[in-house]
């Protein structure tokens, strides 16, 4: 008997609308179809690639559970999405860690909320200060570290909870250059040791194509999927995959395909 597909993620004909302060409507996704499957073992990365302004953080809300679609519905592991969940971790551009509390206990925060006791507690948040670069700034507060450093505790904070689907939200949109592309390597080096689905939504080609397995392409507002592209680049991928043949010409694609969605 043919096995069922089991997807992680259905996005099935997803518009959202919202009201203006004066009254009026803006359309900011219409009829968004996305399919992730659940590979065992192996989550997928997808990236959300498209101009500002065109709804993809709204997409991604959604799929957050931050916010209703006005029509269509969002499912994660076959269940209809009503609101957050810790199934669904989400990383924003905005720096969300606590500022009153130590890169420890914002890691910890997490598991403290589920109970886990003191001392696995403790390991389980070092293992993943470990993972994220940041052994020696236990006691650090947020405040007092860099950008990159500061998303490298919401990396942590949010894989504390070992969610099923990463959500990120131009999670290096603010960074620095140079940051960036460190960010990028380290967010491929923990993804390789896990098995999570992650949605990563980006206005940055090169990082779509640098990160993902399959590029989302939307046109300009209202933001609608127009173009899936495929990325097989082996892995684990590193900085010499950036300067590669094969990655220009893939990057020249998803650039193209861009350019003709946004003028849609
Ligand atoms: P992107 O993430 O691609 O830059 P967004 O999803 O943030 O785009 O926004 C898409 C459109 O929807 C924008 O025009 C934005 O102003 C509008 N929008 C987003 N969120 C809200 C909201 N809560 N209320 C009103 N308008 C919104
Ligand atoms: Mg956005």
């Amino acid at each position: 008997m043919a096995e069922e597909l089991r997807y992680i993620v259905e996005i099935e004909g997803l518009s959202k609308r919202f009201q203006q302060p004066d009254g009026s409507w803006v359309e900011a996704a219409r009829d968004v179809n996305l399919k992730v499957l659940d590979a065992p073992g192996c989550g997928e990365f997808v990236a959300l690639l498209g101009p500002s302004g065109c709804g993809k953080s709204t997409v991604l809300k959604a799929v957050a559970g931050l916010q209703k679609p006005t029509t269509g519905s969002v499912r994660v592991d076959g269940k209809t999405v009503e609101g957050p969940g810790r199934d669904r971790g989400m990383v924003f551009q905005q720096y969300t860690s606590f500022d009153w509390m130590s890169v420890q206990a914002n890691v910890e925060y997490g598991l403290r909320l589920q109970g886990v006791r003191t001392q696995e507690r403790r390991a389980r948040a070092a293992e993943l200060i470990q993972q994220v670069g940041l052994t020696g700034f236990e006691g650090a507060y947020p405040q007092t570290l860099s950008g990159g450093m500061r998303q490298r505790v919401a990396i942590a904070r949010t894989l504390a909870n070992d969610p099923r689907v990463l959500l990120m939200d131009e999670p290096f949109g603010a960074l620095d250059a140079q940051t960036r592309w460190s960010m990028q390597l380290l967010l491929i080096d923990i993804w390789d040791r896990l098995d999570n689905t992650v949605l990563f939504v980006t206005h940055d080609v090169e990082e779509a194509v640098f990160l993902a397995d399959r590029v989302c392409v939307f046109s300009a507002r209202p933001g609608t999927i127009l173009e899936e592209i495929e990325i097989p680049f082996d892995r684990p991928r590193n900085l010499e995959t950036k300067t590669s043949a094969p990655f220009n010409e893939m990057h020249e694609r998803v650039l193209q395909s861009l350019k003709r969605a946004s003028q849609t």
